[in-house]
């Protein structure tokens, strides 16, 4: 009668331990995940997106074709202009990552597709480019606060192969990135 107790025990220990197991493992599936997953594990998938759209963007870099960019240049594109200059031009990002996220691109990519492309013939544009992007700050109240980045090639999910800074700010920017 004893053994027979036992026995129920350990069936009772092992269905329990199985079926834990198999909770953990739907919870780590993506595949499985339901509809409302949690944001962490939203953000690794959108990440992942944006990894495999960069390196689709990077193996066309050097086509030398046109980007959105020049789109957005030429007016073909319409977007919200924030300074303008004869040599740049600073529009807001479609897809803000805080509450001011302003690109400045060179109107003339001159072969600037990535800052890791940079020659000598390069410093006065990317100088011009700096301080505009200190003109953005100031046109947009965040002087006191703000973050400028280039993101460089395929390993910085560069999605777009025209030179561009993101200013950021209007909030509290966490370090380090991402
Ligand atoms: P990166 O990933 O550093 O190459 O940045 C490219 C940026 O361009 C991204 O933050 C996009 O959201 C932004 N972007 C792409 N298309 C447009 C558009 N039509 N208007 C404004 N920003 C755009």
């Amino acid at each position: 009668m004893a053994s027979i107790q036992v026995a129920k025990s350990l069936s009772l220990i092992h269905n329990l331990w199985r079926n834990s197991s198999k909770i953990r493992s739907l919870a780590t599936t993506p595949t499985l995940l339901p509809l409302n997953l949690p944001r962490r594990l939203c953000s690794v998938r959108a990440k992942s997106d944006e990894e495999a759209a960069a390196k689709v963007a990077a193996a066309n870099a050097d086509s030398g074709g046109p980007t959105i960019f020049d789109k957005i240049i030429s007016k073909e594109i319409p977007s919200t202009i924030v300074y303008e200059d004869e040599k740049v031009l600073a529009f807001r990002d479609i897809n803000p990552q805080a509450p001011v996220h302003v690109l400045v691109i060179p109107k003339l990519r001159d072969g600037l597709t990535q800052l890791g492309k940079a020659e000598p013939r390069h410093v006065d544009i990317l100088g011009h480019l700096f301080y505009a992007a200190k003109i953005v700050a100031e046109k947009e109240g965040i002087l006191d606060g703000f973050r400028v980045v280039i993101n460089n090639g395929p390993t910085a999910c560069q999605s777009v192969y025209h030179l561009h800074l993101h200013v950021l700010g209007g909030r509290q920017l966490k370090w380090p990135p991402g």
